[in-house]
């Protein structure tokens, strides 16, 4: 037996001829760059999200990027976020030359702790930015308040919790910008790199938008300097299709989160399953539980043909790239101690579940 990690042909074959329709339409007609499809999916996402402005661009990297550069930050700066996410988060503030200072987590969420947030801030803070770990927001509003005092703008990467609520509100719009991807393995995924940016901030959409093509705002007059970050027509397409499946996922996506935790809680093993806040909702971007003897666990679980992952192994401020222009104030312990001990189990929302109980039986035994 052989289970996927994620599958991504199930829900291919369920929205095919849709899929293959919305791609001959754009190849009809032609319009590869910015085209029509870009707008009404922007327009889709923003509806959804309900936020003013959606900007579609190329991938949930440049999306942090374009975020940070249309807020000026740079050398000499400093943004305060989490050590325990994907390498963009922090990558794309030592890009831009400024230093990304990384506040330890929560245990039980697994995203940035607010009450450490406070002790990082120094007159050289230019921004704070949480990330939705697994799925989950961080805290905003605590996030926000504390933001607001010391009158710093907050981009939450929501490059894994697209979908998810926070006190019934839509991730993405929960600061002053929200960022997301569409990788395909992410809860909104395209069938190639992309990603979003939100915001209610006219001037700050009307400067992403800019950024997004080379700095221009006419036509070969450039008023800033910008990247190539568009979307493409044709993923945007394809994510159109999809946004009509997306709601029907999410909740699948839930129950498949609750069923796990059920099932492993019940067997009353020493296995930490996801924490949710009672406000929030998870889209399960993964499923992640925390486990003694991992290695040995992973092992057995690979011998028995189910795939699993570490997300992630080495925390931001341990990574080799980030050895010199790390400035540490406050120890990292819980997020080092979360990444030795983290390991994430298969999850889409087309899991069987048959699939799922040999998964739970193969973890903790019949
Ligand atoms: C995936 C991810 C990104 C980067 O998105 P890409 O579209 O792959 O560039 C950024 N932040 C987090 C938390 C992610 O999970």
């Amino acid at each position: 037996m052989t289970i996927p990690f994620i599958d991504l042909k199930s829900q291919y074959q369920a929205l095919k001829p849709q899929i293959q329709e919305r791609i001959n339409r754009v190849l009809e007609h032609g319009q590869y760059i910015m085209g029509p499809e870009v707008g009404e999916l922007e327009e889709r996402l923003a509806d959804y999200v309900g936020v003013k402005h959606c900007i579609a661009v190329s991938s949930g990297t440049d999306s942090l990027l374009i975020a940070m550069m249309a807020l000026g930050i740079g050398p000499g700066d400093e943004v305060i976020t989490t050590p325990f996410t994907f390498i963009a988060t922090g990558e794309m503030i030592a890009l831009l030359g400024a230093t990304p200072v990384f506040v330890d987590i929560d245990t039980r969420t697994y995203n940035i702790d607010p009450e450490k947030i406070e002790f990082a801030i120094t007159p050289k803070t230019r921004a704070i930015m949480p990330a939705s770990l697994y799925g989950q927001c961080s805290d905003m509003d605590a996030i926000n308040a504390i933001a607001d005092r010391h009158r710093l703008p907050v981009i939450e990467d929501g490059a894994q919790s697209f979908g998810a609520t926070y006190k019934g509100r839509k991730s993405c719009g929960l600061s002053t910008i929200g960022s997301t991807s569409f990788f395909p393995s992410k809860p909104l995924g395209g069938y190639g790199d992309g990603g979003a940016l939100f915001t209610n901030d006219d001037d700050l959409a009307k400067t992403m938008r800019e950024i997004r093509v080379h700095g221009q705002d006419r036509r070969y007059h450039h008023s800033r300097i910008g990247i190539n970050g568009r979307l493409d027509t044709l993923q945007a397409a394809i994510l159109l299709v999809k946004m009509d499946r997306l709601e029907w996922e999410v909740v699948q996506r839930r129950a498949i989160g609750e069923r796990y935790s059920h099932y492993i809680e019940l067997r009353g093993s020493n296995i930490k399953t996801p924490f949710i806040e009672e406000y929030n909702t998870s889209v399960f971007a993964q499923y992640t539980i925390e486990i003694d003897y991992r290695e040995d666990v992973i092992a057995k679980l690979k011998t028995n043909g189910i795939p699993v992952a570490v997300h992630y192994p080495v925390p931001l401020h341990m990574q080799q790239a980030f050895k010199h222009p790390y400035k540490g104030r406050l120890s990292i312990v819980n997020a080092e101690h979360a990444a030795s001990r983290v390991m994430s189990l298969p999850m889409h929302p087309y899991m069987t579940e048959d699939d799922q109980d040999y998964i739970v039986d193969t973890l903790v035994g019949p």
